[in-house]
């Protein structure tokens, strides 16, 4: 039974899913006008991480996470480097596919952008006009806050509060709104910027209009479960609920999470572009083994703060290196006795154990600090049983599986000198995957690494094939 804390109840729940065994879950993705930051990828790999458990605990998850290519932003950012929008969206597409594999986060089922969907969005924001929660005027449609009588909920705030706040606000947008707290869903073009002809005049898209937009084409009117960085939950996830339920009538998603901040210094000051204190993923990966850092990131309980610093990151190393020399004893203890799988019943009440505990604390709200002490733990008995004359071998080979099977639930492969063959297939089956989502970098790396272990790959009609090399 998986809890999950949901955001909008401020209350642990029994997560129960629209449809058997399968997950619908819609995560903020990057506006691509520049490298991701630590903080950035913690987000990816938190929801990679809960996306590898739901797997592991049999459901089928549908995982979108979005693009944002349309942005001021990105405007901005194409100017400076004198190239346009779809140019620098491209780019940095790229760049956060190279890095994400890079921190083994698995491809999204689908990564839709907002180029792809301006009509829709269209007929989305026209729908908010014909039900009176949008307005026009001067070009820009904005959508009409104290209409949807649960603004604020998933922030607890009342609307009174952000009516003051929001009131504070300046600018040329706020003389022309109905209410200082409406919010922009279509802004008119301004320039030569990049713009689509619509209903209101040439313009372009908001930014928190796009997610109701995806997620609900994609994944329904109602989807399981929303996620995102905290730093999301107002305004714009709380704009996603106003859109969303306002034009459907209902529920959009049963469960709201949200990860962690990642710190920084000795103030543990958030890591953001805004206070300019951030180190990109495209640095760290040069510097320390990308494993280092996912391990790093994926073994806090998701929605606690995660405290940057070198002190804290070769913790980590320390750690990870523990378990691969356990990985690396236990796998040598096999091979030098010869150990041949069998389908020979092995008696693993001690195993079965750890993996009650295991599961009891990933169960609760994915609490990966919690669950990688039991993997700690598994590890210890695995240094005995490689160490000890007497070891039955089988429980040995299954206890080593385990262990091997729950690491890469965070994210973590360990690739031994011989590789077993459910290794190779589990690698080719993540490739095939990766191309599918047209994450060459990904599949690209799979490849070279099989190749340094001596594995060969065929891509076939019927599929991919593999031999050891000669
Ligand atoms: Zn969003």
């Amino acid at each position: 039974m998986i809890k999950i804390y949901n955001t909008l109840t401020r209350e642990k729940e029994v997560f129960q899913p629209l449809e058997e065994k399968k997950v619908k879950m819609y995560v903020c993705g990057p506006t691509v006008y520049n490298y991701i930051h630590i903080g950035n990828g913690r987000s990816t790999v938190s929801f990679d991480t809960v996306r590898r458990y739901f797997e592991y605990r049999g459901y089928t998850v549908d995982y979108l996470m979005n693009f944002t290519d349309v942005d001021d932003k990105i405007i901005r950012a194409a100017k400076e480097l004198g190239t346009t929008a779809p140019e620098v969206a491209e780019r940095f597409i790229n760049a956060f596919n190279e890095d994400t594999a890079a921190l083994n986060v698995k491809p999204a089922t689908m990564n839709p952008r907002v180029m792809d969907h301006i009509e829709d969005i269209i007929a989305f924001i026209a729908a908010l006009v014909e039900k009176g929660y949008a307005y026009p005027v001067n070009g820009d449609v904005y959508y009409r806050t104290r209409k949807f009588a649960h603004y604020g909920q998933l922030s607890d705030q009342s609307i009174d509060e952000l009516e003051v706040g929001a009131s504070q606000r300046t600018g040329e947008e706020q003389k022309i709104k109905e209410d200082p707290l409406d919010f922009a869903l279509w802004k008119a073009a301004k320039g030569d910027e990049i713009a689509w002809e619509s209903p209101w005049g040439a313009g372009r898209p908001g930014w928190h209009i796009e997610c109701s937009v995806m997620a609900t084409k994609h994944l329904g009117e109602t989807i399981d479960i929303h996620g995102g960085g905290q730093d999301l939950t107002f305004p714009h996830h709380e704009n996603e609920i106003a859109q969303s339920e306002a034009k459907t009538g209902k529920t959009f998603a049963n469960y709201w999470m949200h990860n962690g901040y990642v710190t920084i210094g000795e103030d543990e000051e958030k890591m953001s572009k805004s206070l300019g204190n951030f180190v990109t993923v495209h640095e760290m990966v040069k510097k320390v083994d990308p494993q280092v850092l996912r391990f790093f990131l994926a073994t806090t309980q998701y929605r606690r703060p995660i405290k940057y610093s070198e002190t804290t990151l070769h913790e980590a190393q320390t750690n990870l290196q523990k378990l691969r020399t356990t990985y690396e004893n236990a796998k040598f203890r096999l091979n030098s006795s010869h150990y041949q799988a069998s389908d020979e019943e092995v008696n693993a009440a001690v195993l079965e154990e750890f993996e009650e505990r295991f599961v009891k604390e990933m169960d609760d709200d994915f609490n990966a600090a919690n669950g990688i002490t039991v993997v700690y733990e598994l590890a210890k008995w695995l240094n005995l049983a490689s160490e000890d004359p007497e070891t039955d071998l089988a429980l040995l080979a299954a206890g080593l599986a385990k262990f091997s099977e729950w690491l890469t639930i965070f994210g973590i492969y360990f690739v031994s000198e011989e590789l077993l063959d459910e290794e190779i297939e589990q690698l080719i089956n993540e490739r095939i995957a990766a191309r599918k989502a047209k994450d060459f970098a990904r599949s690209d790396q799979i490849r070279d690494e099989l190749k340094e272990q001596g594995i060969i790959l065929e891509d076939t009609p019927q599929g991919t094939r593999w031999r050891r090399e000669a």
